[in-house]
């Protein structure tokens, strides 16, 4: 098996996961539009006691949306999201972004795909920088 850690922007959250992961789905609702200031997350989900905090739990914020089985949670200190159990599957959701190194499962499919950004399927065909404009 193969451990993957990841972190937070700031780095004071810190934590590890087997690389085994059930799902990963890219989710374009307009919860995790709000949630990730983009046009969608990137989760992956494994069980719960395949993950482990190594440092900064405690910075670590949660919001639940009422009346959706939706949550995000972020680092108290720099804002990012961070690893959160759902309420709705009991599952451990990852983002993919925070991870360090990349896990071997894939995204599996576009979920809540007609409540894309106007501008998501524009913007997958646009030019691609190496780094800023040139
Ligand atoms: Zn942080
Ligand atoms: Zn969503």
């Amino acid at each position: 098996m193969t451990l993957i850690d990841g972190s937070c922007l700031c780095g004071e959250v810190t934590f590890a996961v087997e690389d085994k992961f059930d799902e990963f789905h890219l989710c374009h609702c307009q919860q995790c539009q709000k949630a990730s200031g983009t046009a969608h997350v990137a989760h992956l989900f494994t069980q719960a006691d395949n993950f482990q905090w190594l440092t900064g739990a405690q910075h670590v914020q949660r919001y639940d949306v009422p009346d959706r089985a939706i949550s995000n949670a972020y680092c108290g200190n720099c804002g990012s999201p961070v690893p959160y159990l759902s309420l709705a599957s009991g599952k451990l959701v990852v983002p993919a972004g925070a991870l360090n190194t990349a896990s071997v499962t894939m995204p599996q499919d576009h979920i809540f795909y007609a409540e894309k950004a106007a501008w998501y399927e524009t913007g997958v065909k646009a030019v691609k920088e190496d780094g800023f404009p040139s």
